[in-house]
């Protein structure tokens, strides 16, 4: 999903003014000129704007969860025995959505593998839409609801390591989308020709808003079968490689097959009048891997032209991490009706084929990275999805440093603004819980990752933890968690990086150096606000030389003889003196202090 910041364009806006300061032309019109004496303001008073933050911060409330109501229990806790006795093999999904009166119409096929014995299990199906049958093996069976949970008795006993098949048949209205894709459901819109153009966004809510499934992040089936149909005049699109069009009357069966695990959440369908866009990638594996996309008819050529960008994204993502992980799926851009969506091998992309200042699409480049980071590898719990978003937005960065049209580390810093510190990075699991409001899971854990590069200060040893992370973590069974990055780094520096966890993971609390300049003489410094092992080297600049200070939480003194006084602490400030460079590359806070001595120090 992508970053819902409602102020991220402004803050781009405000950001590339601010960068360029020194360098605008006396020529530039004024009201630019105004903007940056209104920012001037701002920053000189280390105001925040709303979800703007000038000066890292710890506020003093951190944000809530929601409360574990029996409705939130029963979707959101993947740790029942109702769900962890059985692991679904195969979804096998016939759906036929109805865009004038908003309905569907479906049936799943759910083939699993018994865990331990079962007389009863859990699947889920949103409670708007009506179950009117299921069926296990073949045969009708009783099933009771509660909220979103369907709760099935088996009749006789599923015994352990039995395969065995779920059906079940379901329709009527789901739910519309409030804000897609961050407040999800089925987005039910018309393109300019009035022709019906339908799509669906849920990676919060969960995919038994519109189908019958096992709706967890921790059980994925290994391959997936959907069967769409709609009239033939339109197409219908689903995720994986197109098996058939099988023609019914009036309408069309559109057959696609997904071969690799895929999460709930990511299957998919896109309704309209699409055209088809076939093109091919070689890939570093040496495949020729398809490349399907779907554009409205209507911006077919726009489409032709923009979503080539696509193939050079795919190759540095590929040199950074690995193989693109859908060789035989394949790669797609589907043209949707809200912003973006990570779909496995159908990504929707809704960005109006606009580029940035840096000159890429920021739909392509971040959700083209969740096919390793979301797709590839996957979250446990969404309690950890900043191991797919924090990683998504990270790629961004790496996209720019590999190829060196921007300035990568200007570009993050965009997102270093938009940090808040209400809540750790990595958040309690079984509560379904990722507010789109809240953008750290983003901007935060991206920035921890660029705090790790700056700690391993080893940029080879770096991205081979980081392919090590992708290579032993994608297509795990039952996804991945912060824990298994940890226990890689740890594994190939040999060090232990327990504080650096604890601070930029399961932490809120901004890592604060307290200093104090002693004019030409040195700099007296510790970390406070921290882990009680917190140790992040930094570097600062004097007079153009650099020096590398290694603060712990006791006060130490650097001599840096030109060094002059800091007259105040503000991010401008910082940044026009170029000292502590490192501000852009670790996430840290600056606390002047007057009470900071160098005598006595050891
Ligand atoms: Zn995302």
């Amino acid at each position: 999903m992508l970053f819902a910041n409602m102020f991220m364009h402004f803050l781009k806006i405000i950001f590339t003014v601010f960068m360029n300061f020194y360098t605008i032309e006396a020529t530039s019109i004024r009201v630019i000129k105004i903007t940056i004496f209104l920012l001037f303001i701002v920053i000189q008073t280390s105001c925040s704007l709303p979800g703007i933050h000038f000066k890292p911060a710890n506020p003093k409330h951190a944000g809530s969860y929601p409360k574990a109501t029996e409705r939130l229990r029963l979707i959101a806790d993947q740790t029942t025995k109702f769900r962890t006795c059985f692991d679904v093999k195969r979804y096998e999904l016939w759906m036929t959505p109805d865009p004038v009166n908003k309905k569907i119409n479906g049936r799943s096929e759910i083939t699993s593998y018994a865990l331990s014995d079962i007389d009863t299990l859990q699947l889920d199906l949103d409670e708007r839409l009506a179950l009117s049958e299921v069926r296990v093996e073949g045969q009708p069976v009783r099933f009771y609801r509660k909220y979103s949970a369907v709760f099935i008795i088996a009749g006789r006993t599923i015994k352990k390591n039995q395969r065995f098949r779920v059906e079940g048949s379901f329709s009527g209205k789901p739910l519309t989308a409030a804000k897609p894709p961050w407040k999800g459901g089925l987005v039910w819109k018309q393109d300019k020709n009035d022709k019906p153009w339908t799509a669906v966004a849920c990676e919060s809510e969960g995919a038994s808003l519109w189908w019958f499934c096992k709706d967890v992040t921790n059980d994925e089936a290994d391959t997936t079968l959907l069967h769409y149909t709609c009239n033939k005049s339109l197409v219908m699109v689903g995720n994986g490689s197109l098996l058939s069009v099988a023609n019914n009357g009036q309408d069309r069966i559109y057959s696609w097959q997904v071969s690799k695990p895929i999460n709930t959440y990511d299957i998919t369908f896109y309704l309209g009048d699409f055209v088809l866009i076939e093109d091919s990638f070689k890939s570093i594996s040496g495949n020729w891997v398809p490349i399907r996309h779907y554009a409205l008819r209507q911006n077919e050529m726009r489409a032709r032209v923009h979503f080539k960008s696509a193939k050079k994204i795919l190759s540095v993502y590929e040199n950074c991490f690995g193989a693109f992980p859908w060789q035989q799926d394949g790669y797609r851009l589907v043209e949707s009706p809200y912003e973006g969506m990570e779909h496995q091998s159908a990504i929707a992309y809704g960005n109006g084929y606009r580029l940035d200042d840096t000159g890429d699409d920021y739909i392509i480049l971040h959700e083209t990275a969740h096919e390793w980071w979301g797709n590839a590898v996957s979250a446990t719990d969404l309690g950890d999805v900043w191991l797919q978003e924090g990683f998504a937005t990270f790629s961004e960065y790496l996209y720019m440093a590999y190829t060196h049209h921007a300035d990568p580390e200007r570009y993050m810093f965009q997102y270093w603004l938009a940090i808040g510190n209400k809540r750790p990075v990595s958040n309690p699991y079984n509560l379904r819980f990722f507010d789109y409001r809240d953008g750290d899971v983003y901007t935060k854990g991206a920035y921890a990752l660029l705090s790790l590069k700056y700690l391993i200060h080893d940029d080879t040893l770096f991205m081979k933890i980081i392919r090590t992370f992708y290579e032993r973590n994608k297509l795990k069974p039952g996804g991945s968690n912060t824990k298994d990055l940890e226990s890689v780094i740890s594994e190939l520096t040999g060090k232990d990086y327990t504080w650096f966890f604890n601070q930029y993971f399961h932490s809120r609390k901004v890592p604060m150096l307290e200093y104090r300049i002693l004019e030409n003489e040195g700099i007296v410094y510790r970390w406070t606000d921290c882990d009680s092992a917190f140790a992040m080297p930094v570097k600062i600049r004097s007079q153009g030389d650099d020096y590398f200070l290694f603060p712990t939480t006791k006060t130490q003194f650097t001599a840096v003889p030109q060094i002059k006084k800091i007259k105040n602490n503000n991010l401008f400030w910082v940044m026009r003196q170029g000292l502590f460079v490192s501000i852009y590359e670790v996430y840290f806070g600056l606390k002047p202090s007057k009470k900071l001595r160098k005598e006595g120090i050891l």
